[in-house]
């Protein structure tokens, strides 16, 4: 059993939102799509139901419009809300312009649904790197506490090489704000990704759980971050190219089980509380 916190959370998006689904599921179509959304949220509040863990849900606001009780459930059961923006643009697409009209919308869905306004953010697909670091200037401007979109690997879409891997403080002209990057792995020289999505189901299951343990016995909390579609092995599968099926199909039928082992192994908060109770948040937010 561990000692200290760590954070799991999920974003909370439908299939068909998914990066690799894109060209599948154009824009225009998503409101004729039927949801499978509760097919992996239910497992995910029942598994944390049963072993008396709260996570960090980082919802899309188009989700947040479509499925208030949803969100309600999630605050209801101990939560935090978190915002994951609004449509899953990646943030190059959304632009410095763009910004804070993604993030009100979201802001305005949430509350909306009854959440607090959230605190925290994960850019889509983890797109902060130092292309788009003007969002720490907007994620400050609007209060925002903490942010869990640098992802400290190396990566053909998204990633920081050299970024701190644990939780550290971002300076920007408006103010500070505390990142919490998703788990990864120093190796080699290098960090690999441990924190979860496709890496939880594609990599061998041990290689995670020794990951976390060792975050755990060095004292470093950890993030992970899980999908609701990764449970749902029933969704429709598309025809794309072989690298997306292998990322996105790939063992969603084991999901369920590593997510409940991690749950028995290591104890879990949401972010925010892990953060507030280490005195890693800003000060004067
Ligand atoms: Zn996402």
């Amino acid at each position: 059993m561990s000692h200290i916190a760590h954070t799991i959370s999920f974003d909370v998006e439908e299939y068909f939102h998914a990066l690799s689904m894109r060209e599948q599921f154009p824009r225009g179509d998503w409101d004729k799509i039927p949801s499978r959304l509760a097919v992996g949220m239910d497992q995910i509040l029942n598994l944390l139901d049963r072993h008396k863990a709260r996570a960090t849900m980082f919802f899309l606001g188009w989700v947040a419009e479509r499925h208030p009780a949803l969100v309600r459930r999630c605050v209801d059961a101990g939560h935090e809300i978190a915002s994951h923006g609004y449509e899953h643009k990646l943030l190059w697409e959304i632009g410095e312009q763009g910004l804070d009209s993604d993030l009100e919308r979201t802001e305005q869905a949430l509350v909306a649904a009854g959440a607090p306004r959230p605190v925290g953010f994960r850019a889509s697909t983890f797109t902060l790197t130092r292309r788009t670091w003007w969002a720490f200037d907007h994620l400050v401007r609007r209060g925002y506490r903490y942010d869990s979109s640098v992802h400290p690997v190396r990566h053909p879409t998204y990633g920081v090489p050299g970024f701190e891997p644990g939780i550290s403080t971002v300076r920007v002209a408006g103010g500070a704000i505390t990142e919490f990057p998703v788990l990864t792995r120093p190796m080699f020289g290098r960090n690999f990704p441990a924190g979860g999505g496709g890496y939880l189901r594609l990599l061998p299951y041990a290689f995670i759980r020794k990951s976390l343990e060792q975050a755990d016995q060095a004292g470093r909390p950890a993030m992970i971050y899980v999908h609701p579609w990764e449970f749902d092995a029933a969704q429709p599968r598309m025809a794309v190219k072989w690298s997306s099926a292998l990322r996105h199909y790939r063992n969603l039928d084991r999901t369920a089980d590593r997510v409940e082992d991690l749950l028995k192994r290591f104890r879990f908060v949401p972010a925010l509380e892990l953060l507030a109770e280490r005195r890693a948040l800003p000060a004067g937010a």
